[in-house]
């Protein structure tokens, strides 16, 4: 290790391992040092339950990851990354064995939603085809980073996206297409009718009719293997095991990157009560199924996806939401599931499954909801339980346990409520910095937020060059 590193990154995340990347690329020396064992953060995969079984613990689907500038603007596929499309991005079932889907084609979602809400599907999408490049560029960073790239795509995107998913929701006429947005919404873990969930709807769309809503070979670890090999071949290092605790802990560096959660970084830097009205959100119940075979949905559509939203309908969606978000029980949670092995064999045995599931609880929350997530799969799928061979469940104090960012178990590291996506970790024209001049952050608690995106990493990385190159230049005394 040189005496003297450029840049220490504090957890290996995929925007901590982005934001290393881009500093080490742009030929500075960088570590990383990270908690657990291995590397990846919330984009990992385990053997959980049986042998030979890939399980992802946090993010499987990654429509947010294959249509993000930062990772596209790095050679991830010689770093072994290769992303699988299912048949259909997502299908919504209903009980009546039907199925609202999202599909790369605007027409066949459009269709899916029955002849009263097709046409105005169609005409909620088609201004922004084809615009994915522009509203990812316009549209994953801070709002205050300067004119917008494409000024009348943002224009015309953000009036739209800022809107309640509520408001959103009043364009359709049927269950169908209501209860496809209100799940699109629904992850982002906020109620229907706060401001910007219908914009969330829309990227997820959008997102299926752009680069798709893949699952990468092998599980969301390689993602994270990708990018460390790119890190490591750009001469940057990583530190496993390592927790850190105080800013002494750490060699000597210019600069200090935390993809941690803004309150463990104001306890390691010292920052005080820097973040003191920082929020978290609500949680998640999630169980990893190993399965004897498909989940035998009763709709066809469903068992050609590679995302199944167990909702149905917009009301029992949005009570769901609201009882996560208001401390209560779960009873009739809405579920984000996926199935990767439907498209990626290497998941599981030969003729066997991975499953992926979560319902939305409260912070903190300690109840065991595996009888209701599986109620609800069950009107679905009836008799999955069956195909049962092995099952993993995780509760918010597990999952705060496994990876220090989920306080409370927010999977968002914090909350997306009101403004608070466009304005964490606080106020200020840029997040990535604090009040310690060597001392940035690049976690999911930054603009855009939550999702295996990196772009927070690669926001966060400017503002560090930024940062360094003034001080070179004699602009910012060196500190730290
Ligand atoms: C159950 C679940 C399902 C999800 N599903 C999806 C999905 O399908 N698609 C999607 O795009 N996103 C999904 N997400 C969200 C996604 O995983 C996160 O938004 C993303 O991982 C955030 O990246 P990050 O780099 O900011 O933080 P993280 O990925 O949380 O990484 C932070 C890293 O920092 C380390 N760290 C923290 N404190 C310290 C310390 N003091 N010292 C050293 N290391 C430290 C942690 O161990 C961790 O490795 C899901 C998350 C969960 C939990």
């Amino acid at each position: 290790m040189p005496s003297m590193l450029d840049a220490v990154v504090v957890g290996a995340g995929p925007n901590g391992l982005t934001a290393a990347v881009e500093l080490a690329r742009r030929g500075l020396a960088v570590a990383v040092f990270e908690a657990a064992e291995t590397i990846g953060g919330g984009a990992r995969t385990e053997e959980l339950t049986l042998p030979g079984f890939r399980h992802d613990p946090c993010s499987a689907v990654h429509p947010l990851g294959a249509g993000s500038p930062a990772f596209n603007a790095m050679p991830l596929a010689r770093h072994g990354l290769t992303w699988l499309h299912p048949d259909l991005p997502m299908a919504h079932p209903f009980p009546d064995g039907t199925a609202a889907v999202l599909s790369h084609s605007v027409g066949e979602t459009a269709m899916s939603l029955g002849p009263r809400d097709a046409g105005a599907y169609r005409r909620l999408l088609t201004p922004f085809l084809g615009k994915w490049d522009a509203i990812a560029v316009d549209f994953l960073r801070t709002q205050w980073d300067g004119p917008p790239r494409d000024p009348l795509t943002y224009a015309r995107f953000g009036p739209v996206a800022a809107q309640p998913a509520a408001l959103l929701a009043r364009r359709f006429r049927d269950q169908k297409a209501r209860g496809l947005l209100a799940g699109l919404a629904a992850h982002g873990i906020a109620p229907l009718g706060a401001i910007g969930t219908g914009g969330m709807a829309l990227v997820f769309a959008l997102a299926a009719h752009s680069a798709g809503w893949p699952v990468p070979r092998g599980g969301s670890q390689a993602i994270s293997d990708a990018l460390g090999s790119y890190l490591r071949e750009q001469g940057g290092q990583i530190h496993t095991g390592f927790q850190v605790k105080r800013l002494d802990d750490l060699p000597p560096a210019r600069a200090y990157v935390f993809d941690t959660s803004p309150t463990a970084l104001a306890r390691i830097a010292g920052l005080g009560n820097a973040y003191r009205d920082y929020r978290y959100g609500a949680s998640v119940f999630k169980v990893d199924y190993a399965l004897d075979g498909p989940m035998p949905w009763t709709a066809e559509a469903a068992r050609r996806a590679g995302t199944v939203h167990i909702g149905p309908t917009y009301g029992e969606i949005s009570a769901a939401l609201h009882a996560a978000v208001d401390g209560r029980d779960p009873s009739v949670p809405f579920l984000i599931t996926a199935q990767p092995s439907v498209v990626d064999p290497t998941r599981a045995p030969e003729g066997k499954h991975t499953f992926w599931a979560y319902g939305h609880v409260p912070n903190g929350w300690e109840g065991d909801a595996l009888e209701a997530v599986e109620r609800q799969l069950d009107r679905f799928a009836p008799g999955f339980r069956d195909l049962v061979l092995a099952r993993a469940t995780a509760g918010p104090p597990q999952l705060a346990a496994r990876n220090a960012n989920y306080v409370g178990g927010d999977i968002a590291t914090g909350s997306v409520e009101g403004l608070r996506l466009l304005l964490r970790p606080k106020l200020t024209r840029v997040p990535y910095e604090t009040a310690h001049p060597s001392v940035f952050i690049c976690s999911s608690a930054t603009p855009p937020g939550p999702g295996v995106h990196g772009m927070s990493g690669h926001h966060a990385a400017r503002a560090v060059w930024r940062r360094l190159r003034g001080r070179e230049s004699g602009g910012v005394p060196l500190t730290g």
